[in-house]
C-alpha cells in the first residue's frame, strides 16, 4: 500500500476541522489502512487524516505493547478527568517536542475498522495519543497545550533524547512573558 506524505507546519489543514464520516466505504478504509502503514514507516504511536491532506475524521494508532494497529471513524472523547503533565511530540512537527497538559483518563467511542462502535476507559499513552489525534481533527495541535511558560524544545532525532537537547528552546512567538520590554511597555500599547 502507498504511504502518504505527512503535512508539516504551517500547512494549513493541520489546522482546519475535519467533517464526520457519513459512510464508511472502501476508500475511506483505504485511506485508513494507508494511514496506518503511514504511521508505522515514520514510526508514529498515531496519526489523524488531517496529517495526510485529508479532512474527514479517521485517526490510526499503534500501541507500542500492541501488535495491531487500531483504526477509529469519527473517534470522540465523550469525558475526560484529571490533568498531567507529559512530554510530546508529532509528527507534523519534526524535531521538537513539549510539555503538555492531558487529562489522566478518558472515556472514548469510535467506529472500529469493522463499523462496530467501541466505547472504552483509556489511561496513559493511548489516553494522551486519542487526545492528540482527536485534537488534530479539531485543527488543534500539541503546543496549544503547552505547559504554562513553556517552549518547545528541538530534539536530535539522530541521538537518544538527552537533558542538554531541552535546553534548545524554539521560540513559537507565544511566550513573550519573560522579556524586561513587554514588562515596561505602557498598558495602553499591550492592548493592541
Ligand atoms: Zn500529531
Amino acid at each position: 500500500m502507498p504511504l502518504l506524505p505527512i503535512l508539516e507546519i504551517p500547512h494549513p489543514t493541520l489546522r482546519m476541522r475535519a467533517k464526520k464520516i457519513r459512510s464508511i466505504d472502501k476508500k475511506a478504509l483505504r485511506l485508513a489502512y494507508d494511514m496506518v502503514d503511514t504511521m508505522r514507516d515514520a514510526g508514529g504511536v498515531g496519526l489523524a487524516a488531517n496529517q495526510v491532506g485529508e479532512l474527514v475524521r479517521i485517526i490510526v494508532l499503534q500501541m507500542p505493547d500492541e501488535e495491531e494497529a487500531r483504526i477509529y471513524f469519527n473517534p470522540e472523547v465523550t469525558k475526560s478527568e484529571g490533568m498531567r503533565e507529559v512530554e510530546e511530540g508529532c509528527l507534523s512537527l519534526p524535531g521538537l517536542r513539549g510539555i503538555v497538559e492531558r487529562s489522566i483518563w478518558i472515556k472514548f467511542q469510535g467506529l472500529d475498522h469493522c463499523q462496530k462502535l467501541v466505547k472504552f476507559k483509556a489511561e496513559d499513552l493511548l489516553s494522551q495519543a486519542i487526545e492528540h489525534e482527536v485534537d488534530h481533527l479539531n485543527g488543534i495541535l500539541y503546543p496549544d497545550h503547552l505547559v504554562a511558560h513553556t517552549r518547545l524544545y528541538k530534539i536530535d532525532e539522530t541521538q537518544e533524547h538527552t537533558e542538554s537537547d531541552r535546553n534548545l528552546q524554539v521560540d513559537q512567538g507565544q511566550n513573550i512573558d519573560d522579556s524586561d520590554d513587554t514588562r515596561n511597555t505602557p498598558a495602553s500599547a499591550k492592548i493592541k
